[in-house]
């Protein structure tokens, strides 16, 4: 395990660590907790029922399928990759089913990259509002993947901007409070402009 990397980033008050446990067994999540994580993200809704424990708290952070939405609604603290209507509908209506009230953040699509998942900018308006009107949502904030290149600048671009958006929403809607930007790769850069939550796996695990 990185202690130096969790220690860095469990000091930092205004950010939250997500320790990304995908491909990792239990008792690694065991260790990770035992360092002092408190958040647990996993990307893959299978994975994450093998290794769900209550007495942590989980984030969703990968695609999910409308068909498995009832499988994590109430077990997870946050849904972080809404990324359609079709799927907050799905999320407020289980919710409601358990009478809870499901928070979530809308993942949106800030790379150019064909290959990645979220909304499309062009679709977030309609979304926010949407999600206003669902008792069983509580929207936190937005999350991204930026691309994946070695240009700095291009990322921090794709950092700023959703920084941006975060910013005016929070005018908006001032309950939301998370920004969730920033994996092994850029972490250090989306921290340096404006994340306030880190979702990282790989760093984490390299023996240090
Ligand atoms: C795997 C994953 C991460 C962590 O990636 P690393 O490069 O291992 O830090 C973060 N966010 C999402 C959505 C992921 O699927």
């Amino acid at each position: 395990m990185n202690k130096p990397l969790i220690d860095q980033l469990l000091a930092k008050p205004n950010v939250t660590l997500v320790g990304v446990t995908k491909k990792h067994t239990k008792a690694e999540v065991d260790e990770l907790a035992a360092l002092g994580v408190q958040v647990f993200g996993e990307n893959r809704v299978q994975e994450f029922l093998e290794k769900y424990d209550p007495a942590y708290t989980w984030h969703l952070i990968g695609h999910l399928q409308t068909n498995k939405v009832k499988y994590v609604v109430g077990k997870v603290d946050v849904i972080e990759s809404v990324d359609s209507l079709k799927l907050a509908q799905e999320i407020d209506k289980q919710a409601r089913k358990l009478g809870i009230r499901q928070k979530i953040l809308i993942e949106v699509k800030i790379s150019d990259d064909p290959n990645k998942t979220g909304l499309p900018l062009s679709q977030l308006e309609d979304l926010v509002q949407a999600v206003q009107t669902m008792d069983h949502l509580v929207w936190k904030g937005l999350m991204c993947i930026a691309s994946h290149t070695d240009d700095e600048q291009k990322v921090a671009q794709e950092f700023d901007e959703m920084k941006k958006l975060f910013d005016a929403y929070q005018k908006q809607y001032p309950q939301i409070d998370t920004l969730s930007m920033g994996m092994s790769q850029d972490y250090a850069l989306a921290i340096e402009h404006g994340s306030n939550m880190v979702r990282i796996g790989t760093a984490l695990f390299e023996k240090k």
